[in-house]
């Protein structure tokens, strides 16, 4: 598996020398106009952001704009709720489509008047014809990679029959499929993007804003350049799938400006490889297969590579635009490691997150000399590399939780933690020592009883006068905010879940969500939804922005402290 690790910041690209080379010859007049062009049939992925941070991250490090574009021309698909989604998570990203108080929010809906107009102009220059063969004729008259195309029968049509015809398929006196748009070019071309490719089909279908007043909808690749050059786009970035589609994208913008509608220089199609991250997938229509089957429990299931999915498991803007840096622009298609991803959120958090104490497995820790009544204030960092942050209080009193493998009867070599006989501290707290543990009759271990030293509290004088190995967290059992966590892991097992067409249901990981109940530092009480933490000795997690209530929140983990991904617990 090619796989890439690149921590280095992206300096520069091949995407910033072409806008580089272009401000030195003056071609756009120092002017830098991008565009994210999302189809609203789903919800952005992770593979949209690196689109979206490259887009709009160019434009604004030039001083230009980036257009936020719904090429919406596929009316069965789309939808309001996707337009909604995708805003909110571009906005969400960081980004605007906003300058000197014009927004650049546009529809390529909203451009079928102009659409129809120049494909009127093209069938009257002869370069556009009505083709009236059935959609099997047309597939088997495209040729092959050894052998040319044929002609339609119907490709030497006069201009005023074409017109005729495509006005009545706009009218809707035909029936879809009976006749389509083709643009006149070469049926003998290398490259099949040019056998005269349909520009134009009939649809007798609703469009989410048009309504019903179009039965003719123009293809993607004719909407595609005439959009950018509507909104007088120069550079045109897209993945490295149309590389074969520039011909045509160039051809139709050629034909236009000598027919005078557009003025050169003409927007300028660049293509960059397309992100795969390992043990996800970024397929608009497999992602919807996870939620229409019921895989996940929604778009924004935090196991979802969904912008909405992996906001709620907490990443932050920050840390997905720290990635999209690391990964870079190239044009050489490869797949980036998840734990590069990981990598930039611990990156991103470790400054940010302050520290809590989180018992995710908890079993009562009794220390029997410690008074029944008595309850004591400790003291630790906010964030340990940040003293400026201040200091948290919680309380210690008799009855703690602790981890349960924090404990042991028979310790193996190497362990440090609580045994009958050994001695820990708590952490911000007393040095105590086990004495023995309380079974059920099944022998589960029900609670760990210890002995505390009262002169052996961390930060007092004392506290130098005890040697110890282990150190665990712990919270009081009185104070403790009971919470619901949830343990995400990896959706799938495998690294490349639908490589070569496998079915990549037949990955996903069985035991990518535990939900535990769990005893935080009192302090967690007041965690609002979408707050970072990190639970010391565990990992990053936020409060869950859905199901989380005042007082009472439910946290997400949003990945452990180190990579430990395939390693042995
Ligand atoms: P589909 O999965 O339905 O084919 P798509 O992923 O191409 O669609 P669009 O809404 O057409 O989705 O994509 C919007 C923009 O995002 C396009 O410019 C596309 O090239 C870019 N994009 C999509 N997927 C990726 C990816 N994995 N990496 C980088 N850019 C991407
Ligand atoms: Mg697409």
């Amino acid at each position: 598996m090619n796989t890439e690790r690149n921590d280095a910041p992206a300096a520069s690209n091949f995407i910033r020398n072409i806008i580089d080379d272009d401000n030195r010859t003056g071609k756009w007049s120092q002017r830098v106009e991008t565009r994210f062009p999302p189809e609203p049939n789903g919800y952005l992925h992770i593979g949209h952001a690196k689109s979206i941070c490259l887009n709009f991250g160019v434009a604004r490090s030039y001083g230009g704009v980036c257009h936020l574009r719904f090429d919406d021309t596929n009316p069965e698909k789309e939808s309001v709720e996707y337009v909604e989604s995708i805003i909110d998570s571009v906005r969400w990203l960081g980004f605007e489509w906003e300058k000197n108080r014009t927004e650049h929010l546009y529809y390529a809906s909203d451009y079928y008047d102009k659409l129809y107009e120049f494909a009127e102009l093209l069938i009257q220059r002869g370069k556009a014809y009505v083709d009236s063969q059935s959609a099997e004729e047309i597939r088997a008259n495209r040729g092959s990679a050894t052998e040319v195309g044929t002609p339609s029968r119907f490709r030497e049509r006069s201009a005023e029959e074409n017109l005729d015809l495509f006005r009545r398929m706009k009218a809707g006196e035909f029936k879809e499929g009976e006749h389509v748009l083709r643009a006149k070019i070469d049926m003998a071309s290398p490259n099949f993007n040019m056998r005269d490719p349909v520009i134009y089909r009939i649809r007798f279908a609703h469009h989410y804003r048009t309504g019903d007043a179009w039965c003719v909808y123009p293809m993607y690749d004719y909407t595609h350049c005439i959009s950018d050059a509507l909104e007088n786009i120069t550079h045109s970035l897209c993945t490295l799938e149309f590389e074969d589609h520039r011909p045509l994208y160039d051809w139709i913008l050629n034909e236009l400006a000598e027919a005078g509608i557009f003025k050169r220089p003409l927007p300028q199609q660049i293509e960059f490889s397309r992100l795969n991250l390992t043990y996800a997938i970024t397929s608009k229509r497999k992602l919807l297969q996870l939620v229409t089957e019921g895989h996940v429990e929604g778009w924004d299931d935090p196991r979802m590579p969904t912008i909405v999915g992996v906001r709620r498991r907490g990443f932050t803007p920050e840390s997905i635009q720290l990635f999209c840096e690391r990964i870079g622009v190239t044009k050489v298609d490869s797949w980036i490691d998840m734990s590069v991803f990981e990598g930039a959120l611990r990156d991103d958090l470790d400054d940010k997150a302050p520290r809590i104490a989180a018992v995710l497995d908890p079993v009562k820790l009794i220390i029997d000399n410690f008074p029944e009544r008595l309850t004591e204030p400790c003291h630790a960092p906010v964030h340990p590399h940040h003293p400026e942050q201040g200091l948290r209080e919680f309380p210690i009193s008799r009855e703690l939780w602790i981890e349960r493998d924090d404990f042991t009867e028979t310790p193996p070599k190497g362990y440090f933690r609580l045994f009958p006989g050994n001695k820990v501290r708590l952490r911000y707290g007393y040095v105590i020592e086990c004495t023995h543990a309380d079974k059920d009759e099944n022998g589960n271990i029900v609670a760990v009883h210890c002995n505390y030293f009262p002169d052996s509290k961390s930060g007092t004088e004392g506290a130098n006068n005890y040697k110890v190995k282990g150190n665990i967290h712990w919270v009081s059992a009185a104070a403790a905010c009971p919470a619901e966590v949830r343990i995400y892991d990896r959706l799938f097992k495998e690294p490349q879940p639908d490589a070569g067409g496998r079915d990549f249901l037949e990955a996903l990981n069985p035991d990518s969500k535990r939900v535990v109940q769990a005893y935080l530092e009192t302090g967690a009480h007041h965690a609002l939804p979408e707050q970072r933490y990190q639970f010391e000795r565990h990992g990053y997690f936020v409060a869950d922005r859905v199901d989380s209530k005042p007082g009472k929140p439910v946290f997400n983990r949003i990945v452990s402290l180190r990579d430990s991904w395939g390693k042995p617990a």
